[in-house]
């Protein structure tokens, strides 16, 4: 091969070809450096016939510089990465950046160096050096980490590193992983789990595409059953592929792997050290990696023999990624599958509607755990009609529910109270004045947190101290609080039971796997009688004490007539409803709500899912919606608003008339601020038949505009 055609990376370009000198071996994966005007970029060595290119001839291109020195993209990744591209209307360089994302694994020696305190002081203390030297105790990271974790600027750690208080340490980013061993502690699984674990330990064996859907109640023993299969990998030297919703957060699920594996697996997430980065793509990329846990992003790690994949909790939202490419995990886990040639397992209690349909039409294979294990019974379900029976002037809480709660502590056993709402207030007001406190880059309320007193965007990240007087009209001590947060029912258990132990669960207070991991002792030794906490501790926990799950405002989802408003609410609520009852002591639920005729509502109380599941179809059947027809969202957005307008307003008038698609709008997108772009979206519902990406794609690749427009394609959007 004298001649090689090349995906470059950071460039908005298209794919280059190039000459390769003599005695350079290079083959389809390869990661190369390659000339690009006065520069050096990275790029992946590409399937000529797969990628448009030039006719330049040889003799004319440029050469190589390199290969670096790291594994190749190996084909099956490079078929996923193309997939990807295509079906989310994405860039192929995006989308490569992120198999790649580990930047540094690429150039980088397998040598890195961190620093670590030295237990000297610096010459001269300062307030800075003081608290850098505090936050650091224990700590070994880049400088750019450390800085981070300090809140001091690099500058300033520099200046300790000079004065050796902070000391370099070499890390071997090539160190091997502890050895997960697939016979260290076999539990005795019930003949139920025996018979789908046996299913899936075929599927491994036989080294073939099989996409699953693991349907089995909450308590059903899911990750046991699931860990068989995991096992069998193992034994075959085959890589394996775990995707958790909530992967900082999974303390619970590392301690079970252990005791089942006698080793922790391999972590991805983004808040890993690049040291760990590094070391965890190189030990995907040379096959030493076992078991891989990881976040959405680790479905693009360039694994050597990958032979099985499970995405737990399959339906969660967070397998959605909402910026940059738009995909879903659950989806592209099972094209990856798919590619390998490996099986898929997809686990819920509460699967997707989409999932549910492609187990009906035979393309999944339904396996269902419909018992929970050891003989522990699924919780009784109860609601309370709020408008019967009322909380009392500025609680939230009724009457039965505290009752209930006061039962549990008397018992000695705990409950947990469910509110999907961070802070204590979700709109804060001026008494004086009703001047709403709003978010200066996003058509947004600020919220009120109380513990941590900040006013906080929840879309940005943007905060301030809560002013002393209303910015407005200058009234002194002037917020009011409307409507309840989780640090509210708190404050409200507090007063109503003040023997209660009360701890606020949320992703403010549960924010590292240290804080996951302390909280969950002290729910197991008793230390915590009441648990309020929003959708980070509806799924995964075992707690055997735990035997009353309040949900505080069930009617909240179900608000703003989401598409998938009903299912959402469904799944919320089934998952927490599954945190009560699990040990020996049954459980119960007791759901708010100002409707308990409605269908989600009644199919709750009456544990009755195949009528919810029933209903949802036949609705979405007739709206055209998935998983019969097709959605896609075109944002259009830009920091200037009549900049957007006028853009999004040049799509919809050069809309393309397509037979079996409407295409709705532009109209302000929901969030028609959000981090100081103002949005703008058109939205299109088509018939499963139309080829909806080369319609878009064709239609947008031919409207221009200006440098400070962004427009992006959502394909299969998760909520609109
Ligand atoms: P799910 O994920 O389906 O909600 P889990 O996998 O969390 O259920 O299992 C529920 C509980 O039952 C866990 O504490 C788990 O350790 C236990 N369990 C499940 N199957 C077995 C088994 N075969 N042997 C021992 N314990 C089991
Ligand atoms: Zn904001």
């Amino acid at each position: 091969m004298n001649r090689v055609r090349c995906l470059i990376l950071n460039a908005a370009l298209g794919p280059l070809d190039y000459r390769v000198p003599d005695g350079m071996e290079v083959e389809p994966g390869s990661v190369v450096a390659c000339p690009l005007g006065p520069r050096t970029v990275i790029g992946i060595v590409w399937e000529a016939k797969r990628l448009p290119g030039t006719d330049v001839p040889a003799e004319k291109l440029r050469p190589l510089r390199e290969v670096l020195p790291v594994p190749g993209l190996p084909a099956p990744l490079r078929r996923l990465i193309e997939w990807t591209a295509d079906y989310y209307c994405a860039s192929l360089a995006s989308v490569a950046r992120m198999a790649l994302s580990s930047g540094g694994a690429l150039k980088g020696p397998a040598t890195m160096t961190e620093y670590r305190l030295s237990g000297g002081l610096p010459e001269r203390m300062t307030p800075q050096r003081q608290a850098a030297i505090e936050a650091l105790e224990g700590e070994q990271a880049n400088i750019r980490e450390l800085s981070g974790m300090a809140g001091v600027s690099e500058g300033v750690l520099r200046g300790l590193v000079n004065q050796g208080v902070l000391e370099p340490v070499e890390v071997d980013c090539d160190r091997p992983y502890d050895h997960a061993d697939p016979d260290f502690a076999q539990p005795a699984l019930s003949p139920q789990q025996r018979d789908v674990a046996d299913r899936f330990i075929d599927a491994v064996s036989a080294r073939k595409f099989a996409p699953f859907l693991l349907d089995g109640v909450t308590g059903s023993g899911k990750t046991e059953t699931y860990f068989e299969p995991v096992a069998e990998a193992l034994r075959l030297g085959r890589q394996v592929l775990v995707l958790l919703p909530e992967i900082a957060l999974t303390e619970a699920f590392l301690a079970r792997f252990e005791a089942r594996f006698g080793a922790a697996p391999v972590l991805w997430h983004s808040s890993l050290k690049s040291t760990e980065r590094r070391r965890a793509w190189r030990a995907v990329a040379g096959g030493s990696a076992q078991v891989v846990v990881g976040a959405r992003s680790a479905l693009f790690l360039p694994f050597a023999r990958l032979g099985l994949i499970v995405v737990d909790e399959a339906h969660e939202v967070s397998f959605k990624q909402d910026d940059g490419v738009r995909y879903n995990a659950r989806d592209v886990a099972v094209m990856r599958a798919h590619f390998e040639a490996a099986p898929v397992i997809l686990a819920s209690a509460t699967p997707a509607l989409e999932s549910l349909q492609m187990a009906e039409s035979g393309v999944y294979t339904r396996v269902e755990l419909p018992s929970r294990f050891g003989g522990a019974q699924m919780p009784v379900i109860g609601t309370i009609d709020l408008t019967e029976e009322k909380p009392g002037a500025g609680q939230w809480l009724a009457p039965r529910l505290v009752a209930g709660i006061e039962e549990r502590l008397a018992r000695g056993e705990q409950s947990l109270l469910f509110l999907n709402r961070r802070g204590y207030a979700p709109l804060t007001l001026c008494r004086n004045c009703g001047y709403r406190f709003q978010c200066p880059n996003c058509s947004a309320w600020l919220v009120e947190h109380r513990f941590s007193k900040r006013l906080a965007c929840h879309h940005c990240g943007h905060e301030t101290a809560p002013p002393a007087t209303c910015p407005d009209c200058g009234e002194p001590d002037c917020m009011v609080a409307c409507g309840p947060g989780v640090e509210r029912i708190a404050d409200e258990v507090a007063e109503r039971l003040p023997e209660a132990r009360v701890f606020v669960a949320t992703s403010d207070t549960l924010n590292s796997p240290g804080r996951a991991a302390e909280f969950i002792a002290m729910v197991e030794a008793g230390a915590i009688d009441v648990i309020v906490g929003t959708q980070l501790v509806t799924k995964g926990f075992h707690f055997p004490e735990l035997t009353l799950v309040g949900v505080v405002d069930a009617d909240l989802g179900l608000e703003g007539g989401d598409l998938r408003a009903g299912e959402r609410t469904y799944q919320q609520v089934a998952q927490v409803a599954g945190r009560a009852g699990r040990g020996s002591k049954p459980g119960e639920v007791l759901i708010q709500t100002r409707h308990p005729e409605a269908a989600v509502i009644a199919a709750l109380a009456a544990g009755d899912r195949d009528a919810f599941y029933d209903a949802e179809t036949e609705g979405r059947r007739l709206a055209g919606a998935p998983p019969f027809g097709r959605w896609a969202a075109i944002i259009v957005s830009s920091e200037d608003d009549t900049e957007a307008r006028m853009a999004a307003n040049r799509i919809g008038d050069t809309r393309p008339q397509v037979e079996d698609c409407m295409i709705l709008g532009p109209a302000p997108a929901p969030l028609s601020l959000l981090r100081g772009r103002y949005r703008y979206r058109l939205l299109i519902n088509a018939r499963r038949s139309v080829q909806l990406q080369d319609i878009i794609r064709s239609w947008l690749g031919a409207v221009h505009h200006p440098p400070g427009v962004r427009v992006a394609v959502d394909i299969d959007p998760y909520s609109f």
